[in-house]
Order: structure tokens, then sequence, then C-alpha cells
């Protein structure tokens, strides 16, 4: 038996029936600004406003967020944890919990950020879903959401919120801003705007969705597409310093930074294996062997 609490929500329910909005923060105990979107639409989202209900879930790895950590005490990641298990570790049984709200919604929004360790550029994603009506909802929820890059990716990854989503026949989009040990404020009014255009352009709210520029629209349907941790990761252990900058263009073989000893006589150039915009930079200084430092979308490569 699950000896976890309820997962705290805000539920709102609209004057008017409509569809179940579920938006969550906190999958990752160490990434900031959804907390404090969500926290923030709490107070905006107005029940004479809007048709439908809208669950509200700003901090759903509580484990981890009490570690300040992406993870819980059993170091499970809870986005490769889904859909979990009942009677199973803690992490397992948060994704069980979570499951099971999500199958219940009409719609997701899961929101992230870098963690403590490294810091995003603003986009949105979304998995290239078998159901072209699903994938279309998905496409529309991911412009309307008002950032200037929107992903979509491989529907072959497991464990995450929206693998979840995507066996249940449920549009469900993800973004990801900010991160690095604070708490970016544009980021955050940044996440609650952007949920409440999703609600618009979801027939949720009378409001039209602003006309937003997006500067690169990226379909990838290779094996592993949208695995942020996977390229450009660290050859070896030591002093990171990046060399680049979010939104960054950069081709395959540039150099992204090094990585050096204490004393700084051993430097490891790190050079792009990609080509393509920066969307990650690792900001922690001391890296790990193998840990991911840069993320590059690959703008050169799109196909549905
Ligand atoms: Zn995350």
């Amino acid at each position: 038996m699950s000896s976890l609490p309820p997962i705290e929500s805000t539920v709102i329910t609209g004057q008017q029936p409509g569809p179940h909005l579920l938006i969550l923060g906190g999958v990752h105990g160490d990434e900031y600004e959804p907390m404090a979107a969500i926290r923030k639409l709490i107070t905006l989202i107005k029940p004479a406003e809007f048709s439908g209900k809208v669950t509200l879930v700003p901090v759903l790895n509580q484990p981890a967020y009490e570690r300040c950590q992406r993870c819980g005490p059993d170091e499970l990641d809870l986005a490769r944890t889904f859909p979990g298990a009942l009677d199973g570790s803690i992490t397992e049984q948060i994704a069980h919990q979570a499951t099971q709200l999500i199958q219940s919604a009409d719609y997701l929004i899961d929101l992230h950020t870098g963690g403590v360790i490294s810091d995003l550029a603003p986009f949105s994603g979304y998995c290239l879903h078998s159901d072209p009506a699903i994938l279309e909802t998905q496409r529309t929820m991911a412009r309307a959401f008002g950032l200037p890059v929107v992903w979509g990716t491989t529907a072959t990854l497991e464990g995450r919120s929206l693998s979840a989503a995507r066996d249940a026949n449920v549009p469900a989009i993800y973004a990801e801003w900010g991160g690095g040990s604070q708490c970016n404020a544009t980021a955050v009014s940044g996440y609650a705007s952007g949920c409440l255009q999703v609600m618009s352009a979801l027939g949720m709210r009378n409001e039209p969705v602003p006309e937003q520029p997006i500067q690169y629209e990226i379909e990838d349907n290779r094996d592993q597409s949208g695995h942020l941790q996977l390229h450009n990761s660290a050859p070896v252990s030591g002093f990171f310093e990046p060399a680049i900058q979010l939104m960054d263009t950069v081709q395959a073989g540039d150099t992204l930074g090094t990585i050096c000893s204490p004393l700084g006589d051993e430097v490891t150039s790190i050079k792009a294996s990609q080509t393509g915009v920066v969307l990650g930079i690792r900001t922690l200084p001391y890296v790990k062997q193998n840990e991911w430092l840069v993320v590059i979308l690959e703008t050169d490569h799109s196909a549905s």
C-alpha cells in the first residue's frame, strides 16, 4: 500500500463547463520557476473568467524539493519513473499518483527548468504522437505558449509525464526555461502567461492568443531526440567554463568551452557535436565526467 500523502494541488473550477487542464511543476525538486509560476496562476485564474477546470500542482516531487535536488531520497528521476507503482519506492509512488491525475485530465502542461546545475533558453515541446488529432492539438498548445522555440521530438521516450499522457491519449506539452540556483522572475511571469495563453487556445478563456514570433519550430523524429542529457557531455571531470551563450548558433566542431584542472595546467577543449542553437548550458562549474555540458537544438535536422 502507498504511504504517500495525496499530491498537494489546487483545483479551480470555472463557472462554465469545459475541459480539465492539469499543470504540473516540481517534477524535479530543484526547478523553481515553475513552482512560483503555478503559485501565481492560483491567484490569476478566476472562476468567472474561464470554462472547465484547472488542477495546479506547484511541487509534485515534494521529497526532492525538500532536498533541493532533482531527485528524492531513492535517487530515482521522477521524469524517468512514470507510470510508477502504487507500492514502489517514494518516487515510484509519486509517479503512480501523478499518472492517475494525468489520466483524469483532458490536457497536460508540465513545466521544467535546467535545475540548479544549468540554465535553459525558453522552449516548449511535445512528442510526435501517432494520433494526428492529438499531435495537432499539441502543436497548437506549444505554439500558443508563446516561447521562441517549439520542439517536437520522438514519442518513444519512456518514463516521462508526457509518456503517461501519450499512453492515456491526453494532449500534452512541456516547457523549459531558466534554472541555475535561482528563480528568474521573467521566466516566472512568462510561464504564467504561457499557461493562460494555452487555456485561450483550448477555448477555456475568451482572451485572444497574442501573435508571438517563433524563431525555431523543429520536429525531429529520430530515436532519443528530446533527450536533453545525451549530447556534448564532459570527457573528463573538472572546472567547466562555457564559451557560448544561450541561443547562440554553433556549427559542429565549434568550441563550446573548456574543462580544466584546479591549477589550469590541464585544459580540455569541448567541441560541439552538433550544428544548431544553444538551448542549455551547464552553469555549475564543477562537472563530473560524462555529465552533460551543453544542449544544442539541431536546426539542420527536421523530419516528421
Ligand atoms: Zn525538470
